[in-house]
């Protein structure tokens, strides 16, 4: 059976090295749920050591020629996979669907944003500019130059199978590294998929490879000595583990963890426009993104009208399969996820919050896949569990502030800080909390503030560890190294022994 073929039947999911599927002989497998179903749909083999050991070296023969290809060729491949990404958006959108779960059109939009980075490398000629310095001394010119690592791996989480690796590859590529891609093994299949659309893009055998696994492969990855940089993102527990365990064994580390994201509301706020950007982002994709509002902030006497309009909203929205049309939230990831994200709700009253709407009423609870339907939970402190935990499901809170001093307090105490948005119409209010708020990417009446490809993306604090932010600029940054060469074409007549310092003249 195809490896694109997402049909129900059980398939078996392998890896992707040197150009061609290659199934593990490890005989260490996971299973591949349909959430929406809740019944199996594919096994996928995890690498042993010694297979990562083996996509290594392929990737480490690949870059010798990758790395002298012309700038040229390699935007030329670029923009051969944006052409053929774009013409396939359907299709990788359906792929999404059936193993992740959401609905088809958040499935293209996850598809569109991934795109945006495919599209930026398409300019990977003028990001890889140096700089030149004529006549730094006489006679002598100096100049910098970007040069790619090597072999570089990505590691993935099971919320965007598509765009994520996106914004690891495409950079990656693009400067000349070689690339190993180890996904989710929640949803595995799109990553073969995409290994195919670059082969056919012209992305040359070892270039590109998939390594289907669990922490076994992760940890070959982390002590492999060929492996230069590894671009992680997932929680933030494993995050900080891989950045502490890479950066010892010498390797370049991004890596961005989990999120808490609030949403503050001010008394002037629009508040029928709030109420619509609260329930797009809380419950968009299930409450399964890292940039999902999980918190609501209500300064002042915004709560009781914010709510009011927001269970209004939460009431319409359709749960059910993410391949059925209509539906607006698909199922969760596994069946242990939803009732962990379930048990947050069952738990919210004794821990003193109020349970406004309980997701386990909605009827799709009952329904054989991973359903549950939207949470609201009232009067939310600081110190619950709900709030403190990274829910990652459809469950929004609300934590009622009286002042925007206490409001921002909260926030920044908060230990995460990934996205945040203000909700205002003040143009004063909202530049004064740009200024004052610890987190990395912040929205101006705009719930999920994630960057556009030109610049780059990262939470602050427990969202993210290591210096450079992931994708734009940064990306470039994250997978190139600097050399400044200084240069002089004296008139051989003229040289003599000085044992000085060099210095300007
Ligand atoms: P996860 O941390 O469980 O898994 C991420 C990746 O790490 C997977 O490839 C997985 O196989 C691997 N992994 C899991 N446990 C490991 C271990 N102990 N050792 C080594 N590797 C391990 O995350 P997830 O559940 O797939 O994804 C959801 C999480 O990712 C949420 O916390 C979410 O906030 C976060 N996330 C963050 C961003 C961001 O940009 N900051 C984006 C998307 C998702």
């Amino acid at each position: 059976m195809a490896i694109a073929d997402v049909s129900t039947q059980v398939r078996t999911v392998s890896h992707w090295i040197g150009g061609k599927l290659v199934a593990s002989e490890s005989g260490r497998s996971g299973t591949v749920w349909n959430p929406a179903t809740g019944q199996a749909q594919a096994k996928v083999g995890f690498a042993s050591a010694t297979e990562v050991d083996q996509a290594v070296e392929i990737a480490k023969q690949a870059f010798v020629e990758w790395r002298a290809s012309a700038l040229s060729r390699r935007a030329e491949v670029m923009f051969k996979l944006r052409e053929l990404v774009d013409a396939n958006r359907r299709r990788i959108a359906e792929m999404l669907t059936a193993e992740h779960g959401k609905t088809v059109p958040d499935a293209m939009g996850e598809v569109a944003r991934g795109l945006e980075n495919i599209e930026f490398a398409c300019g990977i000629p003028n990001l890889l500019k140096g700089g030149f310095s004529e006549q730094a001394s006489r006679g002598i010119d100096v100049y910098q130059i970007r040069q790619p690592l090597g072999v570089v791996v990505g590691i993935t989480p099971f919320n965007f199978p598509a765009m994520v690796p996106m914004w690891m590859f495409a950079n990656a590529i693009a400067c000349g590294n070689t690339f190993i891609l180890k996904p989710s093994e929640k949803d595995p299949s799109v990553s073969l998929y995409m290994a195919e659309l670059l082969k056919k893009a012209g992305v040359p055998d070892g270039v590109f490879n998939v390594v289907q696994g669990d922490k076994v492969a992760v940890d070959r990855f982390l002590e492999h000595p060929d492996v230069k940089a590894i671009s992680f993102v997932g929680s933030t527990p494993v995050a900080r583990s891989i950045y502490q365990t890479g950066t010892r064994n010498g390797k370049r580390v991004q890596a961005l963890g989990g999120a808490k994201n609030h949403m503050l509301v001010l008394p002037d706020a629009d508040l029928g426009m709030a109420a619509d950007a609260a329930v797009s982002a809380a419950y968009g994709s299930a409450g399964e993104r890292c940039m999902a509002i999980s918190v609501v902030v209500a300064v002042g006497g915004v709560a009781d009208p914010l709510i009011a309009a927001i269970r209004e909203r939460m009431t319409k929205i359709k749960v059910g399969p993410g391949m059925e049309e209509g539906n607006e939230m698909g199922p969760l990831i596994t069946r242990e996820h939803r009732d962990r994200v379930a048990s947050y709700v069952a738990n919210a009253a004794s821990e003193g919050a109020t349970v406004a709407v309980d997701g386990r009423q909605d009827p799709a609870f009952k329904r054989d896949g991973f359903f549950l339907g939207t949470s609201l939970l009232d009067h939310v402190e600081p110190d619950m569990r709900c709030y403190r935990d990274e829910i990652f499901g459809p469950v929004l809170s609300v934590v009622r502030a009286d002042t925007y001093d206490r409001a921002l307090r909260i926030i920044n105490e908060n230990p995460y800080g990934n996205g945040v948005a203000i909700f205002t119409r003040d143009g004063g209010a909202a530049r004064q909390f740009q200024f004052d708020v610890d987190a990395g990417m912040v929205g101006v009446n705009v719930p999920i503030p994630v960057p556009v490809s030109y610049y780059s993306f990262g939470g602050w604090k427990a969202s993210l560890f290591g210096d450079l932010h992931i994708y734009g600029p940064e990306g470039v940054q994250f997978y190139t190294r600097t050399k400044v060469v200084t240069s002089r074409w004296p008139d051989p007549g003229t040289s003599k022994v000085d044992l000085g310092f060099p210095q300007v003249r």
